[in-house]
């Protein structure tokens, strides 16, 4: 996600209803021995790529249920702008991590299911809150299928945070032209389809996206068809790489697309509103950017890039496809390049909890602040002195950048200090070695996900440098380490 440097009214804004009251998930029934034959053997063939070890979130423990490893999500939605109907048919393939007598997701209450069935055969459903329970055993390690016909008005949910990006809630939300945009970190997923809401539990996806033309529906992946039936544009989307559910995005609108290319190739679309400009804002440079991040990072890590301008202001790394708000800051080229160095650090490895959400933006924000430093002809140290005025303050706010306070998701806290980490450990590594751990990390934890311990571990192995007391100082303590 994006971080306003310049726009500190945007973060404080008082947010009714944030971090509402939410019922417990049902626990799952271990001991249960399921009566019907598992469809097969889980985790085979190309769906091995989106299997994961599923955790309970330290933060937000009462959304996603380890018992589910999500594999595969086919997402056939209709949007009915006149109506603003959702019509869904969702077909969610999962492997079960034990043995229960249920199958527990996150889904929005507010949609109403008409039919429901786990291999074939119908079962009961029951919703409450943003819990869906399925009525049908399931046995650790097989694979299920699970659909669901659904249809309903979806709208956002009370967001865990106070910035001025979040007032609108998260999850799917309906602009007055009847259009639609998603963003939903640290979740908010559930209030369009049914969902292991959680990003230890990444997914391949696919979507058919039917709408009214001259509308069109954009999604994560490639774009792998798009025809018009009596009046409807289908467009069907695919993703070949794991993305977790704060990653997906859905826009149904009057777009116009526009096709450019990375100097290495990467294929990217701009999808943006049919009657502005085809390439708003700084968006012409995407293509620079990824040659930058490239040159940083290593080879772009999925098959293609994209924008999608909305009617927000906000930016999210949806996973290639970023997600941005129609505003001159959104579509900049600092947040451009923030939002796709995502791709390395966030969605290509992804932080199995949410209290390391400072590994995606930590990273993004340093990749940031280097690139602004080398476009202005300054050094990076003057950038990070500017950021520096800001971290303390923030730290003291809204907590340490991997213990921040829950009801402050997002904040500066897990941006400019995980930022100023990383600068003092380039000083410390010098350039090389710092440059090797940037590149190594995301291409060893390819379409993975990691968690703070298992990071760090890696850094210290890759580097040979004794570093526990250095990252617990930066990302654990309530006061700003002394820079070098
Ligand atoms: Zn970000």
């Amino acid at each position: 996600m994006k971080r306003m440097l310049a726009a500190a009214t945007a973060w404080c804004l008082a947010l009714a209803g944030c971090a509402g009251e939410e019922p417990a998930a049902p626990t799952p029934t271990r001991s249960a021995v399921p009566t019907s034959s598992p469809s097969n053997d889980a985790g085979a063939g190309e769906l091995a790529l989106a299997r994961n070890d599923t955790r309970r979130d330290s933060v937000y423990p009462e959304y996603g249920d380890p018992l589910v490893d999500a594999l595969r999500y086919d997402l056939d939605l209709t949007w009915t702008p006149g109506e603003d109907r959702l019509t869904a048919v969702e077909t969610l393939t999962f492997r079960a991590t034990a043995d229960a007598r249920r199958i527990p997701l996150d889904f929005d209450e507010r949609l109403a299911i008409s039919a429901a069935r786990v291999d074939g055969e119908p079962v009961e459903v029951r919703t409450r809150g943003h819990d869906l329970v399925v009525r049908h055993p399931v046995v650790a390690d097989r694979r299920y299928e699970l659909v669901l016909e659904y249809a309903g008005t979806p709208a956002p949910a009370p967001a865990p945070s106070r910035r001025g990006d979040f007032t609108q809630g998260v999850g799917w939300s309906i602009t007055p032209e009847h259009e639609t945009w998603t963003l939903q970190e640290p979740y908010g997923a559930f209030t369009w389809y049914a969902v292991n809401d959680h990003p230890s539990d990444k997914a391949l996806y696919d979507f058919r996206l039917t709408v009214p033309e001259p509308w069109a529906g954009v999604a994560n992946g490639v774009l792998t068809s798009s025809t018009t039936e009596d009046g409807l544009r289908v467009n069907t989307w695919h993703l070949s790489e794991p993305a977790a559910s704060y990653l997906v995005t859905v826009a149904f609108g009057d777009f116009q697309r526009t096709d450019l290319a990375s100097r290495s190739g990467v294929p990217i679309q701009i999808w943006t509103d049919a009657d502005g400009e085809p390439t708003p804002g700084d968006t012409a440079m995407t293509p620079a950017a990824i040659d930058w991040l490239e040159h940083v990072l290593g080879p772009y890590p999925f098959d293609s890039f994209g924008i999608v301008v909305v009617d927000n202001d906000s930016g999210m790394e949806t996973q290639t496809m970023v997600t941005l708000g129609d505003s001159a800051y959104s579509l900049s080229a600092p947040v451009i390049v923030h939002e796709a160095a995502h791709h390395w650090y966030g969605d290509t490895v992804t932080p199995a909890d949410w209290s390391d959400v400072w590994m995606n933006e930590g990273m993004a924000m340093y990749l940031q602040g280097m690139w602004e430093a080398e476009q202005e002809g300054v050094p990076v140290e003057q950038k990070m002195d500017e950021w520096a005025e800001l971290e303390s303050g923030l730290r003291a706010r809204s907590g340490p950048p991997a213990a921040f306070d829950p009801t402050r998701f997002g904040d500066g806290n897990i941006y400019y200090g995980p930022a100023l980490m990383w600068h003092e450990l380039r000083e410390r590594l010098g350039e090389d070695g710092f440059f090797e751990v940037l590149r190594e990390w995301p291409a060893a934890r390819a379409n993975g996900t990691a968690d703070r311990a298992a990071y760090l571990d890696w850094i210290e192995e890759t580097t040979g440098e004794e570093l526990s007391a250095f990252f617990d100082d930066w990302l654990l303590d309530s006061t700003t380490p002394r820079r070098d």
